[in-house]
């Protein structure tokens, strides 16, 4: 029988993953202010960054957390004065879901803004009862998008022209990735200035995130000279057992700063609050899931202040 090795450390699937990804630590550690200095409880104005920033939610592994650390950062930045905008690129339209957007039936959504050249302003929906928070839904639809691109002019800028033609003034744009390296998520990194992953912590937490970071410096090197990683979220944490805090540990050991000091616990909250068409913000704000994904966003709003 074969055993699981206790350390993830000791598996050389880890070791190949994180030695790709250890030299460029430096680099993506910045400078952060103690943002979980800031007293629980009343929340007041949070820093609006200097410019709009774009940060797609990125990682090919379905069901770490995407849709809904895009979802929760992106309401709690918005409760705090931020004007943010979330793009659905998953064509199941989770995100869309959880923010009460329709995305059933012909609804004008991100796939004919990639294919069709509609503008963004067309698509954009205000959030019911959430001000300052939009939503550009995604039909299925979009899940033909990944081919139909191909053979499209510019196909992976396709979504930052898009964003560039769009005028609405905001101060977040949180592009949902689908789970995928395809042209969706490839235009998600060409369109965005920061790259956020949520790591689910659990043993094949980290199996692909290899193959994502070397993406990332291939977009990069070639399409988008801006692009960072700037955020890695650690999610679904479970205290209770070793394994979820040797995961975490190593993450930080490797990333540094990159990695909020908030972790992300499991809450059912946080899985009941799409069905309401609610962020569980809204739906159970005084739940554990809540609270964390408050902490999470008020850090990265900090952040921006010295971005
Ligand atoms: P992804 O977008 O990466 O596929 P999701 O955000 O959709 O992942 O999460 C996958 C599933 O896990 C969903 O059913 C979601 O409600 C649930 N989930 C996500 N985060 C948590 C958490 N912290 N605690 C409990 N359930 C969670
Ligand atoms: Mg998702």
């Amino acid at each position: 029988m074969t055993q699981t090795p206790l350390n993830p450390g000791d598996s050389p699937l880890v070791r190949e993953a994180l030695s790709s990804v250890v030299s460029r630590e430096t680099s993506a550690t910045q400078a952060v202010t103690q943002a979980g200095d800031a007293p629980g409880g009343a929340e007041s104005t949070w820093p609006r960054p200097p410019k709009c920033r774009v940060i797609a939610v990125a990682n090919q592994k379905g069901g770490v957390g995407k849709t809904t650390t895009s979802v929760n950062i992106a309401a709690a930045l918005s409760m705090n004065g931020q004007r943010v905008l979330v793009v659905d690129l998953d064509p199941q339209g989770n995100a869309s879901t959880a923010l009460a957007t329709e995305h059933r039936g012909d609804v004008p959504d991100v796939y004919q803004v990639l294919v069709d050249d509609l503008p963004m302003a067309d698509i954009v929906k205000q959030v019911p009862d959430m001000p300052g928070l939009y939503c550009a839904p995604a039909t299925i639809d979009l899940a033909g998008a990944e081919i139909e691109l191909v053979s499209l002019v510019a196909r992976e800028a396709r979504l930052r022209r898009a964003l560039t033609a769009y005028e609405a003034e905001l101060d977040y744009i949180i592009i949902d990735c689908p789970p995928s390296l395809g042209l969706l998520t490839v235009n998600a990194l060409v369109a965005a200035e920061e790259v956020m992953i949520p790591i689910q912590c659990e043993y094949y937490a980290l199996e692909g995130l290899g193959q994502l970071l070397r993406n990332v410096d291939l977009i990069k090197a070639h399409l988008n000279p801006t692009l960072r990683l700037s955020t890695i979220v650690l999610t679904m944490y479970d205290g209770r057992t070793r394994l979820a805090s040797q995961v975490a540990e190593e993450v930080r050991a490797h990333f540094g700063d990159t990695v909020l000091n908030t972790v992300i616990p499991r809450s059912v909250r946080l899985s009941e609050a799409p069905s309401y068409g609610q962020s569980v913000m809204t739906y159970d704000p005084g739940s554990s899931g809540a609270m964390a994904y408050m902490d999470a966003a008020r850090e990265i709003a900090h952040r921006a202040a010295t971005v």
